[in-house]
């Protein structure tokens, strides 16, 4: 079926479900723009339609088209700010027009350089960064960022993106991380299309940001590849950023040419946060989550986190997910007693596995029902369940999460998330089962 015949089937069924006004400010204007391999894409004006599309509705579109293509969708939505033609129903808002955002390819909404909180600890990658951003391919290219796990090297990365796009929207940024453009690789050269798909990296990009760069280890022919792209670009003068859990001397299985040119520019790391930068964080953190933490629990959690940031968030989470479920405050008695896992005993860590089997056996279903695509309320309340838990409970990110119960998207997460926390404050026998799930994994 052609696409845009399925399109405008999938905006009748919506008509009739959702509310007229919300109908035609929100779902009307979109266009879509093409459909590879069960992806389809979807154009929207600027990035607070996007947001809002993706929270409230991207759930029911994919259901739909899923419905009427008879196979699995992700929808991707692309800002698309190209006027009139393709946005005939354009508001006179002026609000949203002057807001006309560049498209973000791949980045995250989150990670800006105004939402990293900068200290001793990462503020040479921090001012390496916003240099590049700022000035990118003058002093510091390539740019080569090193840290341990959870540190901030990806939220650097693609502030450098953000920043740039927002201030040359015609800038054409690429981010991937090392895996997924090896993954791009093999699939080009399986669908004998190298030539197209080397054009997309090397002729269409004036950023090109790759995270996690030492994936690149024993990929040898890959090596090769990546070495000739950046060749291509570096040499065209165009910016080239990269993290690496290591500094380049410690990659080990990568060709010396490659290593020597990661050296071309600047090197720059990032350790752990000392105590104020951590407690800085926390109060970023918790104000951007909206949720109210007292200064001792703050500290508290400061004090007994001290090598990941990324734990410092889920500390944070875990608070709220306790708050939801005993619609209390948080205080410093009730943080000790749902965070000492966390902190004391460097308990056993909460694994999605975990979850899924303790979820599971309790419901009377398996593991591979929770991952399926059954949407029986006897499958999806539990399955909704274990997703709210590996977000409250587990580091795992929203896309993390979505592969983990069979390839869903970030926004049906963030959906059953949603709808489980709703449910926890009306349903006292739902909060009581969730009560004793979370008390059986701690
Ligand atoms: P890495 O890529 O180094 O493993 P990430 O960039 O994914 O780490 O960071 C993990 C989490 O911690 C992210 O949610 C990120 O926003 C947050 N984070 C890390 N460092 C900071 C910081 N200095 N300020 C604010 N948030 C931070
Ligand atoms: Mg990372």
């Amino acid at each position: 079926m052609k696409i845009k015949k399925t399109w405008s089937m999938a905006l009748e069924a919506m008509q009739n479900q959702v509310d007229e006004q919300e109908f035609a400010t929100w779902l009307r204007p979109l266009r879509v723009l093409g459909a590879e391999d069960g992806e389809i894409r979807i154009a929207v004006q600027n990035t607070r339609i996007q947001d809002y599309v993706v929270e409230n509705h991207q759930g029911r579109i994919e259901h739909i088209l899923e419905a009427l293509t008879g196979g699995p969708v992700r929808v991707l939505f692309q800002v698309v700010s190209k006027g009139p033609e393709l946005f005939p129903d354009d508001r006179p808002d002026d609000d949203l027009k002057a807001e006309v955002a560049p498209s973000t390819p791949g980045l995250s909404p989150n990670y800006h350089f105004d939402s990293f909180v900068m200290g001793s600890s990462n503020q040479m990658a921090y001012t390496a960064c916003k240099a590049v951003a700022e000035r990118p391919g003058t002093n510091y290219n390539p740019l080569f960022i090193y840290g341990g796990t959870g540190l901030g090297k990806t939220h650097l990365l693609q502030a450098i993106g953000h920043h740039l796009l927002a201030h040359n929207r015609n800038a054409r940024v690429l981010y991937v991380t090392c895996e997924d453009w090896l993954n791009a690789y093999i699939n080009a050269v399986q669908r004998k299309n190298l030539e197209y798909f080397r054009g997309q990296f090397r002729d269409k990009v004036d950023l090109l940001l790759v995270d996690d760069i030492q994936f690149l280890a024993g990929k040898e022919r890959f090596q090769e590849e990546f070495f000739h792209t950046f060749n291509a670009l570096h040499g065209a003068g165009k910016q080239v950023a990269f993290t690496s859990d290591r500094m380049p001397s410690e990659i080990r299985q990568i060709e010396d040419r490659l290593r020597s040119r990661f050296s071309w520019g600047l090197i720059a790391d990032i350790k752990a946060p000392d105590f104020e930068t951590r407690l800085a964080i926390l109060k970023d953190k918790a104000e951007r989550f909206r949720i109210t933490v007292p200064q001792d629990v703050l500290e508290y959690i400061a004090t007994n986190i001290s090598t990941n940031v990324r734990e410092l968030e889920s500390c944070l989470k875990r608070l709220e997910c306790e708050a939801d479920i005993r619609a209390c405050s948080i205080d410093a008695r009730m943080a000790k007693e749902a965070l000492k896992t966390i902190i004391k005993a460097r308990a056993p860590k909460v694994t999605p596995e975990k979850i899924l089997m303790l979820v599971a056996a309790r419901f009377n279903i398996t593991v591979a029902d929770m991952k399926s695509s059954t949407r029986t309320k006897s499958i999806t309340e539990p399955r909704q369940m274990a997703m709210y838990l590996c977000r409250k409970l587990t580091t795992m990110s929203l896309p993390e999460i979505g592969d983990t119960f069979g390839g869903r998207n970030h926004s049906t997460v963030l959906s059953s998330v949603k709808k489980v926390e709703n449910q926890v404050r009306m349903d006292s026998e739902f909060a009581s089962v969730l009560e004793e799930l979370i008390r059986k994994l701690s």
